[in-house]
């Protein structure tokens, strides 16, 4: 499932690269701590967990199709999308995000695509 993990930390910060890997070139201001990146391919669905203060670049046909930001605890708090999926009208700007939470009940919210925070 993981393609690689480069999670031999050193900082990171909310925008820029972690071990030569970037991440949030949308810009987002809702991108916390980030310490690791990880790299998917083709997956079905990203993990609503993951490493603590990590992403997730899920890759689809070789072209960065999402990331996914987990926190302090390795709880999902945003995606940011970079396609449209495949419906331009309901997602008229690429890249965007969403916010992600979790109910007491531990199920998981993805919210409405709100564009990018900046
Ligand atoms: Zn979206």
């Amino acid at each position: 499932m993981k393609g690689y993990n480069s999670d031999y930390g050193g900082g990171g910060g909310s925008d820029g690269s972690v071990n030569g890997e970037d991440f949030n070139s949308a810009g987002s201001n809702s991108v916390g701590q980030v310490d690791s990146v990880t790299i998917t391919a083709d997956v079905h669905s990203v993990p609503t967990t993951g490493e603590p203060n990590s992403v997730s670049k899920n890759y689809k046909d070789g072209k960065l199709d999402s990331e996914r930001y987990y926190d302090g605890d390795g709880n999902a708090y945003l995606d940011i999308d970079y396609s449209d999926h495949g419906n331009p009208k309901t997602h008229p700007t690429v890249p965007h995000e969403h916010d992600i939470w979790f109910d007491d009940d531990g199920g998981f919210h993805r919210g409405r695509d709100k564009g990018i925070n900046k």
